[in-house]
């Protein structure tokens, strides 16, 4: 008998970081059999959750085999603390619908205004003040960038755009060119940033499709990575970053204070030592927004401070991050 062969359909180009982005780790378990740790001593909450477990393959190679307290672990598992109510935390501590003139951009600075180019990440980090962002609602749809853009023509005063989202990076090479050839007309616009963990997450976004995407911009390009322990960083990062600051682009990093995964001045100098090795100045230091379902990585003010004069104590001035915090009306992120 002759075994009917199925039709496959020819492989289709795709870089390879987008594979490895399909390929990301979706489940709990899978995540835990590849780090050999009992989901029983993990205290893992069941994936019934509007915030799903994310995490790319090169990520968890990162992580410590057999620990459950591991500083990368810690920041995408999903644990039974985040169905705590904790008074305070809310699904939009930063009340930023209300600071959204047209949907997708966010206009809260004086001369700098953030376009949430796409609802999607590499990886989900549970701390994050935008797990219940309504994105569907708040997006500009594929492609239809015109609102904003004509929002930014009515505002001469917004010299710098900042690109983010989720991560405006997990969007194809074709669609963040369609959307800068439309922005090199606005000669207002002198700096394009972009707020982006991929080059940590996922180093292999950082390939050609994306080096000649930076040269063809005309306006000054800052990317602020993601990155907030010194684990995060391996020599795929480092190829990666090196990279980006050789096609001439301004590398600075944030961080947010995390309890339990890099509250510690050892740990974020160390984070600072290595980052600036790969051409990556400290830029913020996040005191971490009141999210809901995020109290458990809540550190306090009083120790936030502790931390920061403890880290002025043992880098140069230059190596200390901002210790900031986001409060809602003021005109820019507060120095603690
Ligand atoms: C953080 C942020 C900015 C940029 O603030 P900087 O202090 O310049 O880094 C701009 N717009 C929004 C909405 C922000 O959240
Ligand atoms: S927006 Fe940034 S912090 Fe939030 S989940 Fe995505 S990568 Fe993580």
């Amino acid at each position: 008998m002759v075994a009917m062969i199925p039709r496959i359909d020819p492989p289709e180009h795709r870089p390879a970081w987008q594979e490895q982005l399909t390929a990301a780790v979706r489940s709990v378990e899978e995540l835990l059999q590849l780090l050999e740790i009992d989901p029983a001593k993990a205290k893992v909450q069941p994936l019934q959750n509007e915030f799903p477990l994310r995490v790319p393959r090169c990520f968890i190679q990162r992580m410590s085999k057999g620990d459950c307290r591991d500083p990368l672990l810690l920041q995408v598992l999903p644990v039974l603390q985040e169905t705590t109510e904790v008074t305070g935390f809310t699904a939009d501590p930063l009340d930023e619908q209300h600071a959204m003139p047209i949907p997708g951009l966010l206009h809260k600075y004086r001369n700098r205004a953030l376009l949430t180019m796409t609802g999607a990440c590499a990886i989900h980090c549970r701390y994050c003040f935008r797990r219940h962002f309504p994105y569907a609602d708040a997006n500009p749809v594929a492609g239809h960038w015109q609102p904003a853009i004509n929002y930014l023509i009515q505002h001469p005063n917004i010299t710098e755009l900042i690109l983010s989202g989720g991560d405006p990076l997990t969007l194809a090479d074709a669609r963040l060119h369609s959307l800068t050839k439309r922005l090199a007309t606005l000669k207002q616009l002198r700096i394009l940033r972009i707020h982006t963990r991929l080059p940590i997450v996922l180093p292999a976004r950082v390939d050609d499709g994306l080096l000649s995407w930076i040269n063809a911009q005309t306006q000054k390009l800052v990317f602020v990575v993601h990155c907030n322990h010194p684990n995060e960083i391996d020599g795929s990062v480092t190829v990666a970053l090196d990279k980006l600051a050789a096609a001439g682009v301004t590398l600075l990093n944030q961080s947010v204070l995390l309890h339990g995964i890099n509250d510690s001045a050892k740990t974020l100098a160390t984070l600072s030592e290595q980052l600036f090795a790969a051409g990556v100045m400290p830029y913020y230091l996040h005191q971490m927004d009141r999210v809901q379902g995020a109290a458990h990585f809540q550190v306090s003010i009083q120790r936030a401070r502790e931390i920061a004069l403890e880290l002025r104590a043992s880098l140069p001035g230059y190596l200390v991050p901002r210790l900031v915090q986001e409060i809602p009306g003021m005109p820019g992120k507060m120095p603690l």
